[in-house]
Order: C-alpha cells, then sequence, then structure tokens
C-alpha cells in the first residue's frame, strides 16, 4: 500500500495534473504595465533549462526521480537522469524502463555510483535537481558553480514535532507513529523528534505503545506492513542511536540479518544526546521535554532551518507562534507527512534543507527559465524619444511623471474613491428608480 500510494500513484496523480494543466502554466503570463508601456506588449514566457541532470536518493526511488523528470519534460527540458544506486532494483529497473516508452533523444538514464556521479557533475549541464543528504548536496552545488548552472537542492534534515498538553493524545500518537513508521520512518519529512512539555511525556509514551498495538495487532515482526531499513549500513547507523541512547522506553524487535527494526521511543532526551545530533531517518523517535512552547521555538530557532515542522495543538495562538516566529521548508499542524500530499503546495526545503521546491505546477516552474518579454513597435516616438539626449528638466519632469510609482494609501482614506463611486451609484439609483433602470436591460 506504501508503495502504490506514495511511488506509484503519486507519479500518476502528477502526470495527470501536469496534462491537465500544462496548456494553462505554458501560457505567456501577462504583466501590469505602467504609463510608459501602455500601447506595448508585456509578458512572462516560460523556456526549458536545456539538459537538465536529475539525481535520485534512495528512500522513494521512484518518486524522487520521476516527480522531477515529470515537471523537466512539461518544461521542455532533456534529462539525463541518475537514480540511486542505493536502491539497485529499481536502478536497473528505471533504466530498463524508461528506454523503452520515453523519448530516447530526451531522456538518459545513467546508472552508477559515487564515481558516476561525479563525473556527471563535471559535465556542462543547464539545470541540476539533487535529492539526498545535505553533505552531498554541498558537493553537487559546489559543481554547479563551475558553470553556473542553476540548481533545486532537495535536502534533509532534523524536522521537529510539538505537542501541546491540550491535545487528545491518542489521535496525536497515531498520526506521530504512523509518519514515523512509514517506511520506517525512511522519509526525508519524517517526524524527526518531538517536544513536549514533561507532564505529557509518560502518557503520550503509553498512547505509543497503544498505536503500535493497533498498527501490528499479530506483532510487528509479522507484520508484512512494516518495511526493513534498506541496508546494512544504515541498519548499523541506526542501531548506534539506540545503543548509545539512555531511556529507551519503547524498544522494538531488531533482527540485524534482515535489516528489521521495530519502532524506538527515548524518552527524557536532552539536546546533547546522540539522538539530537543528525538526521534519524529511521524508526527512533527521540522525545525532548521543554518547558514550554516558546522553548520549543527557541530551540528550532537556534538550529539549522528543517525541512518540516509540526505542531499538534488545539491552541491559537500556540499554532500562531510556530507560524510566524519560526521557518521550515513546510508547516503542517496537526498531522505529519500529509502537507506532501498537496500538490498545490510546493515541496522543499529552506536553508540547509535545501533551496527551491517542486510537485505539480511549481515543477514546471523550477525546471522553467522566467524570461522577461516586452514586444514594443516603432512608434510613438515622440513618448520614446523623451529618454534620448540633450537632456532638458521638462523631459526629466514627463519621464518622472509617467514612471513614478506611488505609494498605496493605506486606512479609511484608501476606501474613499469606493466610497465616493458608491454614493453616485445610490444617488442615481434614487434618482432615477431602480424599476426604471432593471427595465431597461430588459
Ligand atoms: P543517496 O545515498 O541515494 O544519495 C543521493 C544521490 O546522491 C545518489 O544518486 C548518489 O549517487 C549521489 N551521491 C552520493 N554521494 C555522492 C557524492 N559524494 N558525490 C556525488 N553524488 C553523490 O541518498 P542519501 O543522501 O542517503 O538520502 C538520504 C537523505 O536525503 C536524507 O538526508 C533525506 O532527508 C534526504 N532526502 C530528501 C528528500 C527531499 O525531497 N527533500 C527526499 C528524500 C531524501
Amino acid at each position: 500500500m506504501e508503495s502504490w500510494l506514495f511511488e506509484i500513484d503519486y507519479c500518476k496523480n502528477d502526470v495527470v495534473e501536469t496534462l491537465n494543466n500544462l496548456h494553462e502554466w505554458m501560457k505567456p503570463e501577462k504583466v501590469k504595465k505602467g504609463l510608459m508601456n501602455l500601447m506595448d506588449k508585456a509578458y512572462i514566457q516560460r523556456e526549458p533549462f536545456g539538459v537538465s541532470l536529475i539525481i535520485g536518493a534512495w528512500n522513494y526511488p521512484v518518486q524522487l526521480t520521476i516527480m522531477p523528470l515529470i515537471g523537466a519534460l512539461a518544461a521542455g527540458n532533456c534529462v539525463v537522469i541518475k537514480p540511486s544506486e542505493v536502491s539497485p532494483a529499481t536502478a536497473d529497473a528505471l533504466e530498463q524502463v524508461l528506454p523503452k516508452y520515453l523519448d530516447n533523444d530526451c531522456i538518459k538514464v545513467i546508472n552508477g555510483g559515487v564515481p558516476e556521479t561525479t563525473s556527471l557533475l563535471a559535465e556542462r549541464f543547464d539545470f541540476i535537481f539533487y535529492t539526498g543528504s545535505t553533505p552531498v548536496g554541498r558537493i553537487v552545488m559546489q559543481a554547479a558553480t563551475k558553470y553556473l548552472t542553476p540548481v533545486c537542492l532537495e535536502l534533509g534534515g532534523k524536522s521537529p514535532v510539538y505537542v501541546d498538553r491540550n491535545c487528545d493524545l491518542t489521535t496525536v500518537a497515531n498520526r506521530i507513529l504512523w509518519g514515523k513508521t512509514c517506511n520506517s520512518g525512511q522519509i526525508c519529512i519524517a517526524p524527526d523528534y518531538v517536544m513536549c512539555q514533561k507532564d505529557i511525556q509518560d502518557e503520550l509514551v503509553s498512547k505509543l505503545k497503544e498505536s503500535i498495538a493497533m498498527f501490528y495487532p499479530e506483532g510487528i515482526e509479522k507484520s508484512s506492513d512494516y518495511c526493513r531499513i534498506v541496508n546494512d549500513r544504515h541498519f548499523q547507523r541506526l542501531k548506534k542511536l539506540v545503543d548509545g541512547s539512555k531511556n529507551i522506553a519503547i524498544r522494538g524487535p531488531m533482527d540485524e540479518k534482515d535489516n528489521f527494526m521495530g519502532p524506538v521511543v527515548v524518552t527524557d532526551v536532552t539536546p546533547d544526546d546522540i539522538t539530537m545530533q543528525d538526521e534519524i531517518f529511521g524508526p527512533v523517535l527521540p522525545i525532548m521535554p521543554v518547558k514550554d512552547a516558546d522553548a520549543a521555538v527557541d530551540y528550532i530557532n537556534n538550529r539549522e532551518k528543517p525541512l518540516a515542522m509540526y505542531v499538534f495543538s488545539n491552541n491559537k495562538e500556540t499554532v500562531e507562534n510556530f507560524a510566524n516566529n519560526t521557518s521550515s521548508g513546510s508547516l503542517c499542524v496537526n498531522d505529519v507527512l500529509m502537507q506532501a500530499g498537496l500538490s498545490s503546495l510546493p515541496f522543499g526545503g529552506v536553508g540547509n534543507s535545501g533551496t527551491g521546491n517542486y510537485h505539480g505546477k511549481f515543477s514546471f516552474e523550477t525546471f522553467s527559465h522566467r524570461r522577461s518579454v516586452l514586444l514594443k513597435g516603432l512608434k510613438m516616438e515622440t513618448v520614446n524619444g523623451l529618454r534620448y539626449p540633450p537632456f532638458t528638466d521638462k523631459k526629466l519632469s514627463t519621464i518622472t511623471w509617467l514612471a513614478t510609482k506611488k505609494l498605496k494609501k493605506v486606512g479609511l482614506s484608501s476606501f474613499l474613491p469606493y466610497f465616493i463611486f458608491g454614493t453616485i451609484i445610490a444617488v442615481v439609483i434614487k434618482m432615477i428608480g431602480l424599476d426604471k433602470i432593471l427595465s431597461s436591460f430588459k
């Protein structure tokens, strides 16, 4: 079900949305004109960058290569795709399937690991779209500087969750657990760690236990709905986090031979703990008690900007506190991951969690250059000639009058024109009579 929803269906829906709307997205976008350009045409034209390089990551090996591909092709680019070598079966499938069904003059799939990606990055591309870790994002951006190639970097980081005391913790636990066990927590926007007040921590843990029992009634080891850690290296990395943690409140079963790791919840975590250093990217959930929402906001603001942020609260002020006083790629209130399901929202990070965004129309925009176009005629030389020397005070004052922008008035006076217009209409109706006006339209 997870593969179908997050890999296959996700991409199919994006294709359908793109096919349904591309003719609109492609249209030249008319822009406002000033007095100087009243007789001209001005618009924004979307044009392809040229040849784009898409470097995919392993955790959703179909989605993370096909979704950018949809935007790149829709915008008119040719594409070189480099799937992740960490998910070799999907990488092979993409190499075999894409050339079979898509235009080989436009698309090439190149498989390989770090040396191949390094070679690709030494080539000149017109756009680079990279999904993966922040450290490799830096390598990609550095390579891009050689030819000043524009980039979109879809990176990661620690996505925090704040749980307020006034919430229904059963629902909160279900939603957090779902986000942390989908793909075994190997999701860039997975809830990375939870902050809450100390006095609700124990109840949250017992609700998480109930959620585990509800999701996996036969026991998680026997469930066919729980996926494995991608490889031994990542399993060992996660195991180190568990082994290095003190207060393990929930210890899911582990099977090293199978890269199987059940959900692990660690309580009373402090900022120095091993689980609070790097992105977890697995089914380990640290809970860090904080004094209040302000302390959580401060903690977030003292660190790199997260890819996603989650706030569970029924209190409008608490939600606004996070919305107005923090920054992140996305913010989802009272749920996790679901913001990524809405293609009308851009998907991407900010600062260390990435630059640029995609999904739906945003993919088309990301892979398009916005070219400014001004179409003028060769007439109207009296007005156009105002800018030519010899300069005079009269020319200057005329151009200034035509080109100067006026600050919009705010406050009651800005409604004055509407008020005068409304009064005139009311007086006219009163004098002529509404019946007469309406009958004149018949
Ligand atoms: P990965 O190992 O699959 O690497 C991603 C790509 O980078 C691969 O194609 C790989 O070949 C290439 N690569 C790796 N090392 C390289 C190097 N030294 N030089 C050049 N290319 C190199 O994936 P990963 O980095 O382990 O992915 C996990 C990270 O990706 C997490 O941080 C996660 O949050 C992030 N991620 C982000 C998104 C997003 O949309 N923002 C989605 C998925 C994953």
